[in-house]
């Protein structure tokens, strides 16, 4: 009888802490004018690699100004390490269960608005440059946006042939959002920046690369080699790993990604630039934040996202600076999901559709303020290469869990796994066969996601091109 009272408490710590708080928050700030909002968004970025997170390495020195008048998040995490949904998430404030981006390359088809076309009926001019095509417009990730640039360098397959669009450099990202800003009149703006360059594999312009750029062919050789380690990782259904990054190439392999951050940052300091020369960094909101980390090397080789729920892979940086709120640092747990409720709250927006996140408004303000309690994470195999389509999918790389400030546990094909993260960070000593009954308790928050889990979809067939895109990119 206890036990089934527990189960009911914690059903109703559920409701009440995820799905309906999306109006809090609307009493305050009612006075204030429209301030412009900008969104940058780092694919692939650990926050412990940014120098304001604490990183002995100089890598973000115009993300740390931006840090300075803002309020950091230094437990932040996404719920899924995967790009498309990972946005989707970003601005939709759901659960990818919710938003049903279940993995890369999906449409997003919900009938509730994303950020961009809340602010757009809310009188914003909206503009979305993104870098890699996992964005592009078939995704759906452009609702909202009156201009959104998607156009990507061409892939070349076997034959020379052309696949597709990839990816782009920051630089022209930035230099496309750069040019839109200057010729758009029209204020208040929505201003969305994605960059891709942390994301593998990774090839920084040489001048970012600590102790000098060796050339390429050893770059070339460590991004394989990087390959070849998350693909026996995945081999070994995540339970073994193989090690193949010697000390020597270890340190180059931080030394190109940490460039990667560099040039990103360098990029994003011309857009802070022009925004401070032009006045209007002052009334702007700025959110930096990132759509999934990357595990470099931890847990016995383990390089990539895609696979993994370690906290490499969920655990990212989240800067807000919000004009008028002091500059301060929060340490309790928070959420991507919880990204846009904020900022609808914080701009006194009525939200009329149900989020899964919460406004952290209140806990900015007050530090006993409500606060998420949980964060739901996922992954799972993502679309079979194209040889196998239509076979029965590879199950065994997917996993769903719950991360409480203290406790981690997640359920994979073959094995559960328990972290106490408050004391084992690294997740080394997995608590599951010696702690039957915390698997009881976290397992019952799981309950509402059971059976729509990222692991558990079934891939459809994507298009030809599109697969050769993953591909390319490095997904399959
Ligand atoms: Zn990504």
């Amino acid at each position: 009888m206890k036990k089934r009272i527990i189960i009911w408490l914690q059903i109703i710590l559920i409701i009440s802490a995820g799905s309906f708080a999306f109006a809090a928050g609307l009493k305050s700030h009612t006075s204030r004018d429209k301030p412009n909002v900008i969104f940058v968004i780092f694919d692939t970025t650990r926050p412990d690699r940014l120098s304001c997170y604490g990183y002995k390495e100089i890598t973000s020195p115009n993300i740390d100004a931006l840090a300075k008048d803002s309020v950091l998040f230094s437990r932040n995490f996404t719920s899924v390490p995967l790009t498309t949904p990972s946005h989707a998430s970003i601005f939709t404030g759901l659960y990818p269960q919710n938003h049903k981006v279940l993995s890369n390359g999906r449409r997003l088809e919900i009938r509730q608005k994303v950020l961009a076309e809340i602010l757009r009926e809310n009188g914003y001019s909206t503009g979305g440059f993104v870098s890699t095509s996992l964005l592009d417009k078939r995704t759906q990730m452009n609702r909202g946006f009156d201009v959104y640039s998607d156009t990507m360098g061409v892939i070349r397959g076997a034959n020379n042939k052309r696949i597709g669009g990839g990816k782009k450099p920051a630089e022209v990202t930035v230099g496309e959002a750069l040019d839109w800003l200057k010729s758009n009149e029209r204020s208040p703006f929505f201003l969305w920046v994605h960059l891709y360059d942390p994301h593998g594999p990774y090839s920084p312009p040489d001048k970012y690369v600590r102790g000098g750029a060796p050339d390429k062919s050893r770059i070339k050789e460590m991004n394989e080699a990087i390959r070849r380690g998350t693909r026996n990782f995945l081999k070994a259904n995540n339970l073994d790993g193989n090690a193949v990054i010697d000390p020597e190439n270890m340190k180059l392999v931080n030394a190109l990604y940490d460039g990667e951050i560099s040039y990103a940052d360098d990029e994003v300091g011309k857009l802070f630039s022009y925004l401070k020369q032009k006045g209007i960094y002052d009334n702007s909101v700025i959110v930096f934040m990132a759509d999934h980390g990357e595990m470099l090397g931890e847990k016995d080789g383990c390089f990539g996202h895609a696979p993994f729920v370690y906290e490499g892979a969920l655990r990212v940086p989240l800067v807000m600076k919000l004009p008028g709120i002091p500059p301060g640092k929060i340490d309790s747990m928070v959420r991507n999901i919880d990204v846009t409720p904020t900022i609808l709250s914080y701009l006194n927006i009525e939200d009329k559709d149900k989020r899964d996140g919460i406004s952290l408004l209140p806990l900015i303000e007050n530090a006993d303020g409500p606060r998420p309690e949980y964060v739901y994470f996922g992954t799972g195999p993502i679309e079979p290469p194209p040889d196998t389509a239509g076979k029965p999918p590879r199950r065994n790389g997917g996993k769903l869990g719950v991360r409480t400030n203290k406790w981690k546990y997640w359920r994979a094909a073959k094995e559960s796994f328990l972290f106490n993260v408050e004391e084992d960070p690294g997740e080394n000593s997995n608590l599951a066969q010696s702690s039957p009954h915390r698997i009881e308790e976290l397992g019952v928050l799981l309950t509402p996601y059971e059976n729509i889990s990222v692991a558990g979809e079934e891939p459809k067939k994507l298009d030809k091109d599109r697969l050769a895109e993953l591909k390319a990119l490095g997904y399959l």
